[in-house]
């Protein structure tokens, strides 16, 4: 009996092939755009005929580097991003003619100042607030901005048709990204949260979009004949995990590892590897596509919004829809809009969820990984025997508006 998926080797091992292909593009002159946020908008990269390709530094090994220009109290997100840069380590860094960046959290528009030093950087300003007067008036004129800056990259003019091409094939890859995150709200779950996450870091370095398509609709059949023989990798019993907060990847999946290998499992991430953005599409029909996009991307719940309450209702219907058992918030150390805004998600799970909370602030290292270990094996171990709502609604429908 088959009991992962065969092309799921495909996303594990796509780095080098995705890497073939830029290659292959950029000879035939194709532009490479290296992005480091969701809120950067794929579509206006791509209908510029360029390829936006993922560079947030997930691994430990270059931070050293950076602490020699960046502050060490940083969250290693941001170091780990900007040590890959300034060693060139990072083939997709190496590989990139542009960069985009966003004034998301206060380290990482700091450090793009670095990085504009290293290749040409284009800065988005970010609104804080989606429904603050003026917000979408800001970003509107921010997404025309960019484009601009690509079109005088690339020396391709973004036309409207290409755009709204583009917008189509991003909002499919999202519905099928969002379809394979749901194999997991089912009662036998049919794939680890590990092997979730190797196939949901793909779509921020995916080349042809036409490709990964194909890929994902294989994925989703093969998953779909699992899934139909009721093979699971957990024991019936294992805790339902929500893990939420700083994005995760291979290389500081520590805390997902960890969950996983103490019996837990983490049938949805809400993070930004995970399926936040992925229920938010670029409305097709609109008239004008680069307002759709501005307003598409301004909805984006990350925690450099404030008050962050699109955050709060995605974790209300993930707990309900994904019959969440007990909720766990990664905050890297340093990251100061997680880790405060966690007081805010741990009032919304226990308080209007009556489910068990933890908050774990930690950085890329492997030091405190035993310390951890014994924590979550006493989380896991309380959330067995707490008698809780698995799945609970909101208590309080009002809680996350109150929470303004
Ligand atoms: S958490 Fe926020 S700043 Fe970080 S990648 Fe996601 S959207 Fe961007
Ligand atoms: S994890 Fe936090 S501090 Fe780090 S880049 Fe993202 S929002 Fe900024």
């Amino acid at each position: 009996m088959k009991l992962k998926p065969d092309c799921l080797e495909k996303f594990q091992n796509g780095g080098e092939r995705f890497l073939l292909d830029i290659s292959e593009l950029q000879d035939k002159g194709q532009k490479v755009a290296g992005i480091y946020c969701l809120f950067a908008p794929v579509e206006i990269v791509r209908a510029a005929g360029a390829i936006p390709v993922s560079l947030c530094g997930k691994k430990e090994k270059p931070i050293a580097d950076a602490e020699k220009t960046l502050p060490a109290n940083l969250c290693p997100l941001i170091k780990s991003s900007y040590g890959y840069a300034v060693t060139d380590t990072c083939p997709f860094f190496s590989a990139s003619d542009i960069l985009i960046g966003e004034t998301t959290c206060d380290g990482k528009k700091k450090m793009y100042e670095f990085l504009g030093r290293i290749k040409p950087l284009h800065l988005m300003h970010l609104p804080y607030s989606v429904d603050q007067p003026g917000a979408l008036r800001f970003w509107h004129e921010e997404i025309l901005r960019l484009a601009k800056f690509i079109e005088e990259s690339t020396g391709q003019r973004i036309d409207n048709d290409h755009l709204r091409f583009q917008i189509h094939i991003n909002n499919k890859i999202r519905k099928l990204l969002s379809r394979i995150s749901r194999f997991q709200a089912a009662e036998v779950i049919p794939i680890s949260g590990l092997d979730m996450m190797s196939v949901m870091e793909t779509k921020s370095f995916s080349v042809t979009p036409e490709d990964y398509i194909s890929l994902l609709q294989e994925f989703i059949a093969q998953m779909e004949d699992i899934a139909a023989r009721g093979f699971s990798p957990f024991e019936p019993e294992a805790p339902r995990i929500l893990l939420t907060g700083s994005p995760v990847g291979k290389g500081c999946e520590k805390v997902l590892q960890l969950i996983e290998e103490c019996g837990g499992a983490v049938v949805c991430m809400e993070n930004c590897t995970g399926v936040k953005g992925l229920d938010l599409l670029v409305d097709e029909r609109a008239k004008d596509p680069f307002l759709a996009i501005a307003r598409r991307y301004l909805q984006i719940p990350c925690s450099c919004m404030s008050p962050n309450i699109g955050r709060m209702a995605l974790l209300g219907n993930i707990i309900s829809e994904f019959h969440i058992d007990a909720v766990v918030d990664l905050s890297w150390q340093c990251c100061h809009t997680y880790n405060i805004e966690s007081r805010v998600v741990g009032d919304l799970v226990e308080n209007g969820c009556n489910l068990p909370f933890l908050h774990i602030e930690t950085d890329y290292g492997s030091s405190d990984l035993e310390q951890l270990r014994t924590r979550i094996e006493a989380f896991l171990e309380m959330t067995r025997w707490q008698p809780t709502g698995r799945g609970a609604k909101l208590n309080d429908p009002d809680l996350t508006r109150s929470l303004k």
